[in-house]
This record gives C-alpha cells, structure tokens and sequence, in this order.
C-alpha cells in the first residue's frame, strides 16, 4: 500500500505555540501518525507567528507565494523546519506579522490571519509538487481550506485527488466575524445549501458543509452535536452529514504527561509509588502559601477561564461546601468577568488560591500535587485535563458530558471498584458542591482513595488507538474516491 500524504492544518501546535487542547493535539497527532506501520507522509503547516522567529530552530525559506485578494494580491513566505522528526511549514506574511497571538480575540482580524494562512498552505503544497491524499483541518482557523479546495478541485488536476477532513475540536466557535475575511479573499457565501441562511458565510460552517468527511474529539460529542442543547444551531445540518460524521477520542502526549520522569515534578512516581507524591502535595501547598497538611484535600481547578468550562459554578460550590474541609487552587486566563469571580475568592479566603497566567510548568505541580481536579464543564468536546488528572493520580470531578464521559467512571456505589473519578449531571453550583461533597466522603478514607488514583495511573491514554482510527478513516477517505 503506498504511503498517504496528510498536509495537516492547526492554528497552533505544542511544543512550539499553544493555547489549549487543539495545540495538544495537533502537537502529538502527527508524529504518532508517522511512527505507525504505516508511516503515512503528515506534514504540518503553521502560521508563522512572530515568537515563533525567536525560538531556536533552523527555518529554510522553501518559497514566496502570491495570495490573491480584493485589495490586491498579499505576499505569503513559506519555510520549512523538521521539529521532533516531523516536517513543519511556516507561513508568514503580513496578515500573520500583524497579529503576535494566535487568537486575538478580533476574529475579523484572525478570519485575515488564517484565510490568508488557509489559501497559502493549499498553493504551497502545490509549489512543493507535493500533492496531499487528504487534507486535514482542524476547526474554524483552517475550514477556509476544505472550503477552498472544495471549490477548486473539479477544475484544478493537482488537486482532483485530494479527499477532506475537518476536526471539530469546538463546535461553537464558527469563525463569527470572519466573513468579510472570506469574501475578500474570493471565498463565497454557500448559495442554498443544506447550512441555515445565517451560517452560509461562515468560516466553520461552510468546512463542514464541503468537507468530505467530518470528526469530532469523542463519540458522546459526536452525538451531542445533533442535538439543539449542542449543536449551535447547526444541528439539523449535522444531522444531514450523519453518516459523514464520527468520533476519535483525543489521546495523551505520553512524554510531555508522564509523572514518572515528569522533570517539572519535585518528586517522580508511578503506579506502585503513588504515595511518593504527598511530598509534592507538600512543596505545593508551601509553594501557594496555603497549610500545609496531607490530610486537607487540596482541590484544583485549570482551565481557560470561559463560560463554556463551567468556570462561574466553581465559587459559589465552595462557598456551599465551607463548612467542609479543603482548600483549593485555580489556575487559569481568559474572561475578565470570570477571573474576577475566582480572585474574589482568593481575597475571601485563605484556603483558596487563584493564579489567573498560563503556565505550563506550575500546571503540571498542580496535577502532581493535587486531589482532586475540577471540570464543571457545559460542553466537553474531548477535555486533557481529565485524563492527564488520572494519569497523575489527580482524580477528576466532572461534568458528565461529551469527552468527560466517556472518559471518566463514575464512583458510586457497586461500581466503586473500576470508577476513576466522579460525574455530575446539572450544570449548577449545587450539583458541582453535592459531588465535591462525595468525593470528600471517599478521601477521608486514604484506602478507597488510593483505587481511585491507581485505577486512574493505570487507564491507557495513548494516541496509538486514536491514531489508526484518524489512519483508517485517511483510508476511507481514499478508497472512498477509488470507487
Ligand atoms: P481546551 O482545549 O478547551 O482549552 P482541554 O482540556 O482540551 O481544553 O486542554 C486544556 C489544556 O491546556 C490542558 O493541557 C491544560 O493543562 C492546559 N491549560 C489550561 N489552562 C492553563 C493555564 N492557565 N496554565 C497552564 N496550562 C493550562
């Protein structure tokens, strides 16, 4: 069987640049994909971000591509690096120089950003000669491809061949403010189409529209996307790309997570030295300036700081459970609303830190050192912090939807001895406080306590199983078209 070749598409890829879960993701995926049987060719194309140029690796220019535009043509240079074994291209140009984040948080500025970005990586991989079987984007940064090649391929011989994918990562997200971005660099609004009027000029809607096929980052989001509580008003147009649509559970970078050679932990451990980690519980607690005692459960919170994680039900739950012993740390950026909100709870009360930074490296502490995790999400597509939780012997406490279910097992009674973590249905204060209430209830009991954290270490998170998956589907993809 010949070699498949994946140009793969990200905004934004650890260890290089990384805001969240996709930079997880498109910062493993490739290069598990690569070392399969297989070796399928993944490449992986990235705006060339200015604190990228700082950052020491040898960036070849490859080529200089003009990106045609309603203001006249934009000049995209490409370069070309292999990181960790994987071949990286870069495209800069003006669009991408102007904007030193990955998100701006002005999405006509980054619909720009990752149009221009879309279109280049397409006519790079056709200056390269290197003609891609499938095209895989991920969410609504690089939709604009599958949407461009969409368009061109019955009319372009380079591309005639090239099947699509587009991973949703976040549904939600559809690239509003985007569509002046598209227009201007010749993408049109889809003209009745299957896609709710108000959805046809948008960057996420129109991939997914013209994508040959679609995946999300579990099988329980994958369902709940057909649903109107999910579905961000795409839902009855999902439901005509049903048999399209599947779901690839995310797996873990098991080297960057890895709590037995973890070089951000004080002290390593495994699953047959777990109680090795109290010491780090304690460098942590004496870190955060909170009492240190092994016996206080120390809660922990990471995450973006967005309405979409469940982020506000967090103060008003501990403050339900004041009367209980705990003390709690959270660690997170992003809304000014909802940061006020946790350091508000910092200012009440001594037991609770709130660190509002990204940081990488007190992250991983924070799971080396902690209880418990909470993820009171309303909608998970996948979710890390879950799994990298279990496989630092931080027991997860979720919401119990989309990735986090199908994730987590539940402790309740009867099924205690397989649980690895405890699920919550409602999203409200009240029930994120009745559930921390019960896991409360099995810490005070170390032995109970420890099965939990063991089944945890032991659960497999390995990308190997997903990577086949996305592999199988490439091939699908592909037969699909030889037909
Ligand atoms: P999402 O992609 O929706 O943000 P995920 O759970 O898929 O959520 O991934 C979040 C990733 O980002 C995890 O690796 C988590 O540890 C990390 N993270 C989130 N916030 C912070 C922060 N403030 N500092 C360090 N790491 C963070």
């Amino acid at each position: 069987m010949k070699s498949l070749k994946i140009q793969f598409l990200a905004a934004e890829a650890d260890p290089l640049i990384k805001v969240g879960g996709l930079g997880d993701v498109a910062g493993s995926l490739p290069g598990v994909l690569r070392g399969l049987p297989e070796s399928p060719d993944v490449r992986v194309f990235l705006p060339f971000y200015p604190p990228l140029k700082d950052q020491a690796h040898h960036y070849e220019p490859v080529a200089g591509i003009e990106i045609p535009h309603q203001d006249g043509p934009i000049l995209a240079q490409a370069f070309f690096s292999e990181i960790r074994g994987i071949p990286f291209y870069f495209i800069d140009g003006e669009p991408i120089a102007a904007s030193p984040q990955v998100y701006s948080g002005d999405n006509q500025q980054d619909g720009t950003k990752f149009t221009f970005f879309s279109l280049a990586a397409l006519e790079l991989a056709k200056i390269l000669g290197w003609k891609p079987d499938i095209l895989h984007a991920q969410d609504w940064h690089t939709a604009p491809a599958v949407y461009d090649l969409h368009l061109v391929r019955t009319n372009d011989p380079f591309f005639q061949d090239t099947r699509s994918l587009l991973t949703v990562h976040n549904l939600p997200y559809l690239g509003h403010g985007a569509e002046g971005a598209l227009h201007a660099f010749g993408l049109p609004r889809a003209h009745l189409s299957p896609l709710p009027d108000w959805a046809e000029g948008l960057p996420l809607p129109l991939g997914l529209l013209a994508a040959d096929k679609i995946n999300t980052v579990s099988s329980g989001y994958a369902e709940e996307m057909l649903t109107p509580a999910f579905g961000a008003g795409l839902e009855s147009f999902l439901r005509t790309r049903v048999k399209d649509l599947s779901g690839i559970l995310n797996g873990l970078d098991l080297e960057t997570w890895n709590p037995e050679n973890d070089p951000a932990l004080p002290v390593n451990y495994g699953p047959g030295t777990i109680t090795a980690r109290s010491e780090n519980k304690r460098l942590l607690q004496e870190e955060l300036g909170l009492e240190i005692d092994p016996r206080l459960p120390l809660l922990a919170m990471i995450n973006r700081m967005d309405y979409q994680k469940g982020v506000d039900l967090v103060p008003e739950a501990l403050r339900m459970i004041s009367g209980l012993e705990w003390q709690a740390v959270i660690l997170g950026t992003g809304d000014p609303t909802l940061e006020d909100a946790a350091r508000q709870l910092d200012l009440e009360s001594p037991r609770v830190k709130t660190i509002l930074k990204f940081d990488s490296s007190l992250a991983h502490r924070i799971y080396g050192g902690s209880d418990l995790i909470l993820i009171p999400s309303r909608y998970e597509p996948c979710g890390l912090t879950q799994m990298i939780g279990m496989r630092y012997g931080c027991v997860p406490l979720a919401r119990s939807t989309g990735g986090l279910k199908d994730t987590i097992r539940d402790y309740h009674a009867g099924t205690s001895r397989n649980s690895t973590g405890f699920l919550f249905e409602d999203a409200d204060s009240s029930s994120l406080a009745m559930a921390i209430r019960r896991a409360l209830e099995v810490f005070s009991d170390q032995r109970r306590w420890r099965g939990l954290q063991r089944r945890g270490l032991q659960q497999d998170f390995s990308w190997e199983k997903s990577a086949e998956k996305y592999l199988a589907l490439y091939r699908d993809l592909t037969g699909a078209h030889q037909d």
